[in-house]
């Protein structure tokens, strides 16, 4: 390996460099939230492998992040001794973006700032805001384990290249340093440094140190002592008491956690006790991930023992359903040795699951019931993987249920704002099933002709087009005793809500046709099962319809389509 080289970042990096420093800057204060995020992420690493393996600490344990300014060479230096990074660590990490969810979000991206700015937060801001206000930056770094002439000097000034060059470092972990670009002086302050720090990165659990000041009455200004004192609480933010915590704190807490830079919609923390003791903090996101459909996606909820950090997306913390869930769960009685095999078996790991999911249930029931708007949003984002539940989760399902929303004939346009029980409350006298109709697009639902007869009998009928529809309903039978039926299946027995006068009407109508009927089943032969008279069709002349046990024609496309 060549001691130094000058290598290209990756092009979707220098793309999104771009955008962060022009889209970003009115925030830009947040690249000294991500230095630290990163800094306790490393921190976090650096304590779980030394559970296997205590001499990478070198008799440096206690693990705290730094954070320096030098007025004279205008920078500012973010450092921590925690897991460092190697020369081809530091190449991939800091110079390419290997995450799932990257197409999605490159092709997302429309050239409008406001909206391009939100989606870089829902992607990640990440280390690459250092250069929103550095014109250079510069990372030194030694990973644990690694001989002190092993370092690497990562050097940028974020326009398309990147050097390393191998140096020497005496201790492990990593130092970042930003050199301002003009303007940018006031970063070159103790007092808004500690101020940026206490906002948003007092919830993280390990000290933040700066360099404690004093006042010079013959300079008339504060200089740095030689000493250093903690400016955050550097304890972890879900072991305190509820009522000790901000709503800004828990805001925090989760922009660290889900590397999210957007608010979160809701939360829940709590301590369980019992035969399994843990702690939850999780939070409902207020987007999709881009990489939500992804079979490989990661960043799930974060599991600790005795608060220490074990792994990231442990998936076997919550079922699948649930998956946008971020957060934590420190549990008190798991092995600090767990790994991913042993989770699975767990029976402490199947109680904090169910657990969570309860939790999680009744924060989205609180939510829909006190806080409509939100819930709405909520929906939007994730309401197809909530539909997942009812055949994932059999335990919850009747809670599932309720928190479904659909389209309806009895609402206004494709939003999904209907539940079941409002349904259920607006059947006429006589309707005993909640009728729906399912298709590819909510404008072929919408526009069925099954859905004639219904318009006119004014019945409501749920209007259904997501891919997930046709496989939750196998699942979803009945609702409060109501069946669910399809009106594009079987013969429909609306009789019960016909008055004699249409049935009557009905028979002579049948009677009438049963020439034309005979003639069509001959000139049909094979292709059909059987052709009858309806009351099912207002201004169509006729209509195709499956038989009440086989398969809707949109679930054989879907299918055909999967090659079955
Ligand atoms: P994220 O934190 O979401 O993974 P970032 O852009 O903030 O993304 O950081 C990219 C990667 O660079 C991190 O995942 C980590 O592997 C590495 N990295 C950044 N800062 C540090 C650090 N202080 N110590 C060790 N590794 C780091
Ligand atoms: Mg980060």
């Amino acid at each position: 390996v060549a001691s130094s080289e000058t290598l290209g970042f990756q092009a979707e990096v220098k793309q999104l460099l771009h955008l962060m420093i022009h889209s970003l800057y009115s925030n830009k204060e947040i690249f000294l939230r991500e230095l630290v995020s990163n800094a306790s992420d490393a921190c976090d690493k650096l304590r779980f492998e030394a559970i296997d393996n205590p001499e990478l600490f070198q008799g440096d344990s206690d693990l705290r992040i730094r954070v320096e300014y030098d007025k004279e060479q205008r920078t500012v230096t973010v450092s921590d001794n925690g897991i460092g990074m190697s020369r081809e660590e530091a190449v991939a990490n800091l110079g390419t973006i290997a995450r799932s969810g990257t197409k999605e979000f490159f092709s997302q991206l429309t050239g409008d700032k406001q909206k391009d700015a939100q989606l870089i937060g829902q992607f990640g801001v990440g280390f690459y805001s250092s250069f929103i206000v550095a014109q250079k930056v510069s990372v030194l770094s030694r990973r644990a384990g690694a001989p002190e002439t092993e370092a690497i000097l990562w050097e940028s000034d974020g326009q398309g290249e990147f050097s390393v060059t191998t140096v020497e470092k005496a201790d492990r972990g990593t130092s970042v340093t930003l050199y301002l670009r003009d303007g940018e002086d006031d970063f070159l302050d103790g007092w808004r440094l500690r101020e940026t720090l206490r906002r948003y990165s007092d919830h993280i659990s390990l000290p933040i140190q700066m360099l404690k000041e004093e006042w010079d009455s013959e300079k008339s200004q504060q200089v740095k002592t030689t000493e250093w004192e903690t400016v955050n609480q550097a304890n972890a933010l879900w072991t305190r008491a509820k009522g000790d915590i901000t709503d800004e704190q828990y805001k925090e807490f989760y922009k660290h956690v889900a590397h999210d830079y957007d608010d979160p919609l809701a939360w829940t923390h709590n301590r369980v006790e019992g035969r399994s003791e843990y702690t939850q903090l999780l939070f409902v996101p207020r987007h999709a991930p881009f990489d939500m459909w992804d079979r490989d996606a990661k960043r799930g909820v974060k599991l600790y023992v005795k608060r220490v950090f074990i792994m990231d997306d442990a998936e076997q913390l919550l079922p699948g359903y649930l998956r946008f869930v971020r957060g934590v769960i420190d549990s008190a009685d798991l092995p600090l040795n767990v790994s991913r095999e042993i989770l699975q078996e767990s029976r402490d790991v199947k109680a904090i699951r169910e657990g969570s999911a309860k939790r999680v249930l009744s924060l989205l029931e609180d939510m829909a019931e006190n806080k409509a708007e939100d819930y709405t949003l909520f929906w939007e984002q994730f309401g197809q993987v909530i539909k997942e539940g009812v055949g994932e989760d059999a335990a919850n399902k009747d809670r599932i249920a309720k928190l479904l929303r659909f389209a309806s004939t009895s609402a206004d346009g494709a939003v999904q704002s209907v539940s079941l029980a409002d349904y259920v409350s607006r059947m006429k006298e006589g309707q005993d099933k909640i009728y729906y109709v399912s298709a590819d697009s909510h404008a072929a639902a919408a526009n069925s002709p099954h859905l004639e007869i219904f318009r006119k009998k004014g019945l409501e009928v749920l209007l259904m087009s997501d891919r997930v529809d046709e496989w939750m309903l196998s699942f979803l039978r009945e609702f409060d005793g109501k069946q669910l039926a399809s009106i594009a299946k079987g013969g429909l027995d609306l009789d019960k809500l016909a008055d004699e006068e249409e049935k009557k009407h009905q028979a002579e109508v049948a009677e009438n046709f049963k020439p034309l009927v005979e003639r069509l089943k001959t000139s049909l032969g094979e292709r059909v099962k059987e052709v009858r008279v309806t009351g099912r069709l207002v201004d169509s002349p006729a209509c195709v319809v499956v038989d009440e046990n086989e398969l809707s024609p949109h679930l054989q496309r879907m299918l055909q389509a999967a090659g079955q």
